[in-house]
């Protein structure tokens, strides 16, 4: 079976779903294909953080409705370290912006449900994807689906499809030069069904190893300890979790960590990854399948969101002036953003984390760095803008 569309895109997640969404209000047609289920993919509990012109971006093209009605916004995040937070002002150093809580399901399940209803097509549960003919203007996407295989004939193909997907390791070798940053330990992230003891994100540097407060929902919270790359999480009970977590967490005032049944279990590892460029013929990559960076600095949902951005206005002028300047331009315009969120979340990282056989005067280094940070409104105002992110345009 031959299908024709002008966007092929790889990928149901928060990349290849936007990018469908963005381009149908310029009228441009598009496929969205996925190898996972709808509901799979609903319910995969991933990032929870959204910028400010993440939010503005949703909100002004339509799918805002319900993250405006329950996303969590916050003002601020607090550092602890030394037994004590110290609250950083995103706000008031960034001269009104913020960042929402709202987790990255929901963004999924808001974009395929605005796709469907507008009778998009999103076809979940294939198999077999490979694409072809990237350097030609007409590239392919085949795929099986059900029974029946697919040839998808399109205009450009979108790699939406994480950093597992098929399109990156598609490209030709010596097209991509890959850029990369592991770190010596993982995040052990648990879901559990307790109400928020605080009211903002806790970033916690401790002698134990740093620690993640956050939440989803005024009933639920998300909470983060590092712990070794290898690390066996069948060696972590519940109770154990919560243990470590009240140690690093709490503080000399008295402040307390709410528990609750957990949910969801679960060990991240944390890579700094970008590949240059992120095209290569009509193959455009966006989001994991280009970039990767740790947790952190909250900013891989959102980077995916600025590269679409970029994308649909780059397809937009193609598809509607013939224009190929933006389209030549895309890898370089994103780029930069990705670079400087690459920086920024290894910055974060390496501040927060202990790193095994680090010694003393390491550190010395990072107290002192925390200590700046906290005390220089120039410091603080360096983290504010990087964290609530810098404008799209
Ligand atoms: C376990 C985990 C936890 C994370 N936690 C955080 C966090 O706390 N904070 C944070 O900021 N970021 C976090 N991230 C990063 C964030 O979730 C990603 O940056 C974000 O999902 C990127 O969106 P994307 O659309 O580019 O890719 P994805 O969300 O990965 O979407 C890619 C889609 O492509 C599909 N796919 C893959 N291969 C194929 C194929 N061959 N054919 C068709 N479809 C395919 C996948 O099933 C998936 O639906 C986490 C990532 C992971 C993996």
């Amino acid at each position: 079976m031959q299908i024709r569309t002008q966007v092929g895109i790889i990928g149901a997640g928060p990349a290849g779903l936007l990018l469908s969404h963005l381009l149908h209000r310029e009228g441009i047609e598009s496929v969205v294909i996925e190898s996972r289920s709808r509901d799979y993919v609903e319910h995969r509990v991933r990032a929870g953080v959204l910028e400010q012109g993440a939010v503005d971006l949703l909100v002004q093209s339509g799918v805002g409705e319900r993250l405006q009605r329950e996303g969590l916004v916050h003002h601020g995040i607090e550092l602890r370290f030394g037994g004590h937070g110290h609250r950083i002002d995103l706000t008031e150093l960034t001269g009104g912006r913020a960042i929402t809580v709202y987790g990255q399901q929901e963004v999924v399940k808001d974009l395929i449900r605005a796709r469907l209803d507008a009778g998009g097509q999103v076809l979940f549960d294939v198999a077999d994807v490979s694409v072809h003919a990237l350097e030609s203007t007409q590239p392919r996407i085949r795929f099986r689906r059900g029974d029946e295989d697919v040839e998808l004939q399109c205009d450009a193909i979108a790699g939406c499809d994480g950093f597992h997907g098929i399109c990156r390791p598609s490209v030709p070798p010596g097209v991509l030069t890959a850029f990369e940053r592991a770190y010596p330990f993982a995040w052990l992230g648990i879901l559990a069904e307790a109400a928020p003891s605080h009211e903002e994100l806790i970033y916690a540097y401790h002698e134990r190893g740093f620690a993640l407060f956050s939440m989803r929902s005024p009933s639920i919270t998300r909470l983060y300890l590092q712990v070794a790359p290898d690390e066996d999480i069948g060696q972590w009970s519940d109770d154990r979790v919560w243990e470590e977590l009240h140690t690093r967490l709490e503080t000399d005032d008295g402040w307390k960590l709410n528990e609750g049944p957990v949910l969801e279990k679960g060990i991240t590892g944390m890579r700094s990854y970008v590949t240059e460029p992120m095209q290569h013929g009509r193959l455009f990559l966006a989001g994991d399948s280009a970039h990767i960076v740790p947790p952190t600095g909250a900013k891989g949902m959102n980077l995916a969101v600025a590269d679409v951005h970029v994308l649909s206005r780059a397809l937009t002028a193609f598809f509607k002036s013939r224009r190929e300047d933006l389209l030549a331009a895309y890898s370089q315009t994103c780029l930069k953003r990705v670079w400087r969120a690459e920086h920024f979340s290894w910055w974060m990282t390496s501040m927060l984390h202990r790193f095994p056989g680090d010694d003393a005067f390491g550190h010395r280094l990072q107290r002192s760095q925390l200590d700046y940070v906290v005390g220089s409104r120039a410091a603080a105002v360096s983290l504010a803008e990087n964290y609530v992110g810098l404008p799209l345009d």
